[in-house]
């Protein structure tokens, strides 16, 4: 196996910080080629730092950083994308953090993390551009990440017979991931019904790009429903899988 040069540059997201010895800091960060690392930077919490500016919490980062026996170190860091704007505005804060838990905790289920790191990038800068309706971003940034860290809900054919679904009332089941067709569906335990519409947009969602979603205008009781469905898609999965109970109960707490 190559060994790894000591020092690399490398860009990075800071998705999560915290505090260690007296002046330094943890630092957990999302990279388009390694995906999820903890790095420490050190003595960033004193005054005189050069560095601190440049690490705050959703900022998009040029790093070097050298090998070290426990946390690899952040020996130099400058900002590329500071996203100023979101950082002004508390619901752009909240949904900034939201944005940066999912990747944390979807990050790791995934392999694809150069994919993840394009959504990540995309989904800061509609933030921070505040041009699209956010919570249509944040329902197709879901929809995706669930796709990428392999838990893509099926919702063109019934789970249980194989056949296309029909744009009837079909049966939407969380544990098993997908859509039941109505003579599957209506005698099963833990299901409920999903309407066309709703199913509808869940698909379009699902197989766009966010350039064919960004301008749609959805009835807000549609993009309500879509919301609720993927949020209690996220903590069936959250929960079962990926054994995420404290990100579930700040989840449970926010909405
Ligand atoms: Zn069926």
């Amino acid at each position: 196996m190559a060994e790894r040069s000591r020092i690399n540059r490398m860009q990075a997201v800071v998705l999560r910080r915290r505090d260690y010895n007296d002046a330094d800091r943890i630092l957990t960060v999302f990279t388009p080629n390694l995906g999820k690392l903890d790095l420490i930077a050190k003595g960033i919490r004193k005054t005189s730092s050069r560095k601190a500016g440049h690490l705050e919490l959703f900022t998009h980062v040029s790093i070097l950083v050298a090998q070290a026996r426990t946390w690899d170190i952040i020996t130099e860091a400058v900002a590329v994308e500071s996203f100023r704007h979101l950082r002004g505005d508390l619901g752009g804060i909240s949904r900034a953090s939201y944005v940066a838990e999912l990747i944390d905790v979807f990050g790791e289920a995934s392999d694809d993390s150069t994919r993840l790191w394009d959504m990540l990038l995309l989904a800061l800068r509609e933030l921070d551009a505040a041009e699209v309706d956010p919570d249509l971003l944040l329902r197709w940034f879901e929809i995706h990440l669930l796709s990428l860290a392999g838990f893509q809900p099926e919702l063109f054919h019934c789970l249980g017979c194989g056949e296309d679904l029909q744009p009837v009332d079909n049966f939407l089941s969380f544990q098993a991931g997908g859509i039941y067709c109505p003579s599957c569906g209506e005698t099963l335990n833990g299901v409920e019904r999903i309407s066309p519409d709703v199913l509808k947009i869940l698909r379009h969602l699902q197989r766009s790009t966010w350039g064919a979603v960004r301008g749609l205008t959805i009835r807000p009781a549609i993009l309500q429903a879509v919301e609720s469905i993927l949020y209690r898609y996220l903590v069936t999965v959250l929960e079962r899988q990926l054994k995420s109970a404290d990100f579930v109960r700040r989840l449970q707490r926010v909405n």
